[in-house]
């Protein structure tokens, strides 16, 4: 049985195509620049990588293309084969504590969560839309990166600002990359042998956040109402002093758009280093000698760490750190740093396991008090498994 995975950003789709028999991902695909001049998409299929430059001036075109390249490379023989389809959608509010089959209710739901994630629910509804064109009778199943953190207790997610934001407006932490911490604490068990188990997950990509996990269960996460706080990321500045807000508004004639513009777009790695948003420049910089790159890299590690610690006190102790997601899976540097700064906490690092890049390995030392392990996420076979086992209820 093939199941596909979707993830539509504003000018770009994702695909996996999965055989959900075997769990093993057929094809998968990135489509760039779609609305834009000089879009193009590749597709990985049977260890070859296509390239092409096509005019996609929307979704609908982009998946219309998708689909068409599905057929013409042989990767299916008919539509028909794609019996589910899983959206990654950015926002489940309160109301979606697990994925969901995509419904006229759901749909309704969803959109009225748009000012929630401004920029990502349009991108996915024109996701769905398009799918739902092209493929009108597949059952399609929403997975939002909200759920996994709904277990939250109040003391966790509730802002201590008027409490009527909260009753008016949902004001409150939700977290985001769920789908990835799922995906881990499904390997958590195997790694350590047992099913019961306090975990701190950090989950390092351009986007950046760590979750305190007990038994499979969220109990603290570092992003908040928005995936702009918490840990320092590529161009994202994790958390700040509010009152910067309207003292940058001011000295910079700023309307308020244009500063959280900044805090999301020209801050973090990017805001520091004033180079790149990219770890493997930065970490370039550093060998280098470049004071800036060293301080974005200094920062970075000490707002992971801080989190790390936190989380350990929540959890009153921990029996596992996992590093997962582009950066916390390659960057050996970071984790190192990050793991040297925990050494009061009795961890300690393997070196030469440490070394490995994008495997799963335990790069804790045996004398570490904590186990730590790279866990390369999965969000797409997650998305995948979630669509097979709803459209099959
Ligand atoms: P996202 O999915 O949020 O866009 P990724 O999970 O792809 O982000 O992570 C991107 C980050 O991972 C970037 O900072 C990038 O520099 C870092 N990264 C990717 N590959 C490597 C590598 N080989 N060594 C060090 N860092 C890497």
């Amino acid at each position: 049985m093939k199941i596909m995975s979707i993830n539509a950003g504003s000018s770009s789709l994702k695909f996996s195509l999965f055989e959900m028999d075997t769990k093993t991902c057929i094809a998968s695909g990135y489509f760039e620049r779609v609305t834009m001049e000089g879009s193009f998409y590749t597709i990985k299929y049977q260890g070859e990588k296509i390239r092409e430059e096509v005019d996609m001036p929307n979704h609908m075109i982009a998946v219309e293309i998708l689909l068409d390249r599905l057929g013409s490379l042989d990767i299916i023989q008919s539509l028909d084969e794609i019996e589910g389809v899983g959206h990654r959608l950015a926002h489940g509010s309160s109301k979606y504590k697990s994925s969901a089959l995509i419904t006229d209710e759901l749909m309704e739901d969803f959109k009225s969560y748009t000012e929630l994630a401004p920029l990502h629910i349009p991108a996915n509804i024109l996701g769905i839309e398009a799918i739902r064109k092209a493929l009108p009778d597949v059952a399609m199943v929403g997975v939002f990166d909200t759920s996994f953190h709904q277990t939250l207790d109040v003391t966790k997610y509730i802002y201590p600002v008027p409490y009527e934001w909260y009753k008016k407006y949902g004001i409150r932490k939700y977290g985001f990359h769920g789908t990835s911490y799922r995906y881990i604490c499904e390997q958590i068990p195997r790694l350590l042998g047992k099913d019961e188990y306090k975990a701190i997950i950090c989950h390092l990509g351009s986007g950046a956040s760590i979750a305190a996990v007990k038994n499979g269960k969220c109990i603290d996460t570092s992003m908040g109402f928005t995936p702009v706080v918490g840990v320092m990321m590529g161009t994202r500045s994790g958390d700040i002093d509010p009152s910067i807000l309207p003292f940058i508004m001011k000295k910079e004639d700023k309307t308020i758009e244009e500063v959280m513009d900044d805090l999301n777009k020209k801050s973090g790695f990017l805001g520091l280093s004033e180079c790149s948003n990219d770890f493997r420049d930065i970490y370039k910089g550093v060998q280098e000698g470049s004071e800036q790159c060293q301080l974005a890299f200094d920062k970075f590690v000490q707002t992971v760490v801080n989190y790390i610690a936190t989380y350990y006190v929540e959890l009153d102790g921990a029996d596992v750190i996992c590093f997962t997601a582009g950066l916390g899976e390659n960057a050996s540097e970071a984790r190192c740093a990050i793991m040297e700064k925990l050494s009061c906490l009795g961890v300690r690092l393997d070196q030469k396991a440490n070394e490995v890049r994008g495997e799963e390995i335990k790069i804790s030392s045996d004398d570490s008090s904590i186990l730590c392990f790279v866990v390369p996420t999965n969000e797409e076979l997650m998305i995948a498994e979630d669509t097979l086992s709803l459209i099959g209820e």
